[in-house]
């Protein structure tokens, strides 16, 4: 389980209140600021939630928080990996040549993740659960066992799963091929970020952030201040950067830090490369800024799996205007448009190198 930091306010607010406090308490509403911001926290999708509501409203605040815990555990369950879901289940079909009843969100999420998985050169591929399970990630608490064997990955790779091999008719999905596994870790998140957000706005909650581990979705602002987002530093305490959201964003990090295990003395992380099968390398965390949670979710995971020398053609491919990349020495890479929005929290700064997709 890991939690970004996320930078709370302005250093130096609670001063300036003080000072102009006399005059400008009626106007402003200083210092009842933290009346308005109602925040709860949950576990779901395997990690630390924080939800933060910015209202006058406490009884919409309740609801809207009632609302995402609702989404999240409904998504949770709905696309588990590997304790049995309606996941499960579709790929228990899938794996013996029959076609599987899909609900309508499913179909949504699969129809989305062949249109990202096709921009991506298929680096973003949730149809690799077989490869994910061999490298043990498909438990809770993952044994001290070595890493599969070469045979045991050539094999799998050799079946080529692809989003691409599924194809939808009414409710039903078939697959072309036997061997897709589906496991959306790479994108159920941001996909349950969105449905939770949509939601909340339909209530009227024009002001939140939902913030699954530091993977984000911030609406309006704090207040009369913009949200201000941390990245977590890949290879250090605290945050790299930070950067204020606008109107509507989502912000993704995927990052080799947040699940791996040690197998003498080597580490391996959860995020696969497809063309080789073994833990991507190069870079250590992707940082996606986008309109919407599970494009910037499923972007981040490709990105990481380009890595320094293809995330520029991915991000191309894709369509990414805001891109941040950290490689394994420490160097940052960025679109232009990042760049101009990214403000570096560790000193000394990084090595940058901005470049257009
Ligand atoms: P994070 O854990 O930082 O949110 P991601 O969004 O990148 O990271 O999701 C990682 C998860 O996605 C893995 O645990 C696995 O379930 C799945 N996954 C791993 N490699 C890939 C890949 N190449 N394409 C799609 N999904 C992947
Ligand atoms: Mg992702």
């Amino acid at each position: 389980m890991n939690q970004h930091p996320r930078l709370s306010g302005k250093p130096g607010r609670a001063l300036r209140c003080t000072v102009l406090g006399i005059v400008m308490a009626a106007v402003t509403g200083c210092g009842h600021d933290q009346d308005l911001l109602h925040k709860s926290q949950l576990l779901a999708m395997g990690t630390l939630v924080d939800i933060s509501i910015w209202t006058r409203d406490d009884g919409l605040a309740q609801r809207a928080i009632a609302t995402v815990t609702q989404e999240l555990n409904d998504a949770e369950h709905r696309w588990h990996a590997w304790r049995p879901s309606p996941l499960t289940e579709i790929n228990s079909k899938i794996a013996a040549g029959q076609p599987a009843t899909v609900d309508a969100l499913t179909r949504d999420l699969i129809k989305k993740s062949q249109i990202l998985a096709s921009a991506s050169d298929n680096l973003f591929n949730p149809t690799i659960g077989k490869l994910i399970e061999v490298w043990g990630f498909h438990t809770d608490d993952r044994p001290d066992v070595p890493p599969p064997a070469q045979d045991q990955i050539d094999a799998l790779l050799a079946n080529a799963p692809a989003m691409a091999d599924l194809h939808i008719d009414g409710d039903h999905v078939t697959s072309t091929n036997r061997h897709v596994q589906l496991d959306f870790g790479g994108i159920a998140k941001g996909y349950a970020v969105d449905l939770a957000v949509d939601k909340i706005r339909k209530l009227g909650v024009r002001n939140a952030i939902v913030d699954a581990g530091g993977d984000l979705r911030a609406i309006g602002s704090h207040g009369d201040r913009p949200w201000r987002i941390g990245i977590r530093n890949p290879r250090g305490p605290g945050v790299i950067a930070s950067l204020e959201a606008r109107g509507d964003e989502s912000i993704f990090t995927s990052g080799d830090y947040e699940r791996y295990f040690i197998y003498k003395g080597k580490r391996y992380h959860h995020i696969i490369d497809p063309r080789t099968g073994y833990p991507s390398t190069g870079a250590t965390s992707a940082t996606v800024i986008h309109s919407d949670a599970a494009t910037a979710d499923a972007a981040a995971t490709a990105l990481i799996v380009a890595g320094p020398k293809k995330w520029r053609a991915v991000a191309k491919s894709m369509g990414l205007k805001y891109v941040m990349l950290v490689d394994s020495k420490g160097t940052v890479y960025m679109t232009p448009a990042m760049a101009k929005r990214i403000k570096f929290q560790i000193e000394p700064p990084p090595k940058v190198i901005v470049a257009q997709p």
